[in-house]
């Protein structure tokens, strides 16, 4: 039977069971954790639950990987926890232990554990727990994880591991953590979480930047959506969400009411507008997009829209997406990679794009595409800049050849940043443009998470 959201956890006894699950789900959010040992079972998520298939495909090929390297006679499959102290063995798989830590039990499922003898006689041997991690790029949580691992494992053996292994990614790449220098993390975070489990009332709901990977993701929506509250307004910490319930003010209708249009100081005329809540909070009572002044983007040459995909743990871009304004109708192009190999070849048709055009100007959002140009020029040694160097030296050659003018024989060869514009110094935004070649503006705050919209119109504040 699902339970409410807000909903009591029914806990048997006093001790509070804390799962290496429960424990992965308070590093992500709060609520998670606590909905989670409620009992709560959150469908509804695509990426949760493929993330959670591939968790279990990476485990189990990775289980294999290990069991062929090992003998059977050093292999043991589940042991009891006496065996697994005095045991002569090399690899343990599947491992359940239970740990009595205060008043919590502590409790994993190792998926596997090592023993290394010891190198003298007399000595014991170590304890590795190891995990696995079907991600390229391991982050601080796994890290936290494998720390979870080996702290349940030594109070439940009641003797120091001070190492763990993660094993992750395409290429199995092995990672030997000291776990040792985590346990006070460790301990801090599970009495925190003791603390969260044993609270009458579910903690506050927060969006975050995990939301859009949370299995719990339409449940929390709907709950924010129908109280109306603060946190729906991306982009607001939880101290100003603070300031904001002393003040009387709990829901983004409320906040609405009080945004106050001012003229700006003309001594303030060149610093950016700041980010105001109330206003964003009013676009979305309102349903509508509000800008602050009356912005015009000077484009000086032919507009070239700009988006990038990429997979960030594999460092590898699969879509460079054009739009391309020439006259009053526009062409686009999507270049797709279908595997890291073909990265080069989209790269190189990007750059020969931008080589036809005349005096292209690149339009994008955000500096994910400014590291984009980075990461390219360092791969593949040709730099956008000299594309447009090369194309500019051809396109003269042309003119001159053809007698015709040279317009752009003066434009600055270098990207170089100009002062903002009256008409650049949008609401919530920040936004460089870089004269020449390249143009781009930067989202900062109410952008933070939101769907990036090369192309588009600036919304500023919206809905
Ligand atoms: S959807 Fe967001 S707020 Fe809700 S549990 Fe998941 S991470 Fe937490």
């Amino acid at each position: 039977m699902r339970r409410n959201l807000g909903q009591k956890v029914e806990r048997v006894g006093i001790s509070i069971n804390i799962s290496a699950d429960l424990f992965d789900a308070f590093l992500k959010c709060p609520t998670k954790c606590w909905l989670r040992a409620a009992g709560e079972s959150g469908l509804g998520n695509a990426y949760a639950e493929w993330v959670k298939s591939q968790t279990v495909l990476y485990r189990a090929t990775q289980v294999e990987r290990l069991l062929s390297k090992t003998p059977n006679a050093e292999l043991t499959i589940s042991p009891a926890l006496e065996n697994f102290k005095a045991g002569k063995w090399q690899i343990v798989i599947g491992k359940v232990i239970r740990a009595q830590l205060n008043s919590c039990i502590l409790e994993s499922e190792l998926q596997a554990v090592e023993r290394v003898p010891p190198i003298s006689r007399g000595r014991p041997a170590h304890i590795i727990p190891i995990r696995f991690v079907f991600k390229n790029k391991l982050c601080n949580d796994d890290k936290l994880l494998l720390a979870f691992d080996a702290f349940a494992l030594s109070v439940a053996m009641d003797r120091e591991v001070n190492h763990g292994t993660i094993r992750y990614g395409d290429n199995h790449t092995t990672l030997r953590v000291k776990v040792a220098t985590l346990t006070r993390k460790v301990q801090a975070l599970v009495e925190q979480v003791v603390k969260l489990l044993s609270s009458q009332a579910p903690p506050e709901l927060v969006l975050n930047r995990h939301c859009p990977e949370c299995e719990f993701q339409p449940l929390c929506r709907k709950k924010a959506l129908a109280q109306d509250e603060l946190t729906l307004i991306s982009g607001l910490t939880r101290l100003e969400r603070k300031k904001l319930n002393d003040k009387g003010i709990f829901t983004v209708k409320q906040l609405s009411y009080t945004f106050l249009p001012r003229r700006r100081p003309k001594s303030l005329r060149y610093k950016p507008e700041k980010y105001h809540p109330s206003l964003k909070a009013l676009a979305m009572r309102e349903k509508r997009i509000y800008i602050v002044g009356n912005p015009v983007l000077k484009i000086d040459g032919t507009p070239v829209y700009l988006d990038v995909e990429s997979l960030p743990d594999r460092d590898f871009y699969y879509l460079i997406g054009l739009r391309i304004g020439v006259g009053k109708s526009v062409v686009q192009h999507s270049l797709w990679a279908d595997e890291p190999g073909d990265e080069a070849k989209i790269y190189a048709q990007f750059l020969d794009i931008l080589s036809r055009l005349d005096s292209p100007l690149l339009i994008h959002y955000g500096s994910f595409e400014k590291h984009f140009f980075e990461q390219m020029g360092k791969r593949y040694g040709n730099t956008v800049q000299s594309t447009f160097e090369l194309a500019r030296e051809k396109l003269g050659q042309d003119r001159r050849e053809s007698g015709g003018p040279w317009r752009s024989k003066n434009r600055p060869p270098e990207i170089y940043l100009r002062k903002r514009s009256k008409q650049e110094r949008f609401m919530g935004y920040r936004r460089d443009v870089h004269r020449g070649t390249i143009c781009t503006s930067s989202a900062s705050g109410s952008g933070r998470g939101e769907k990036r919209a090369a192309g588009g119109p600036g919304v500023w504040a919206g809905a």
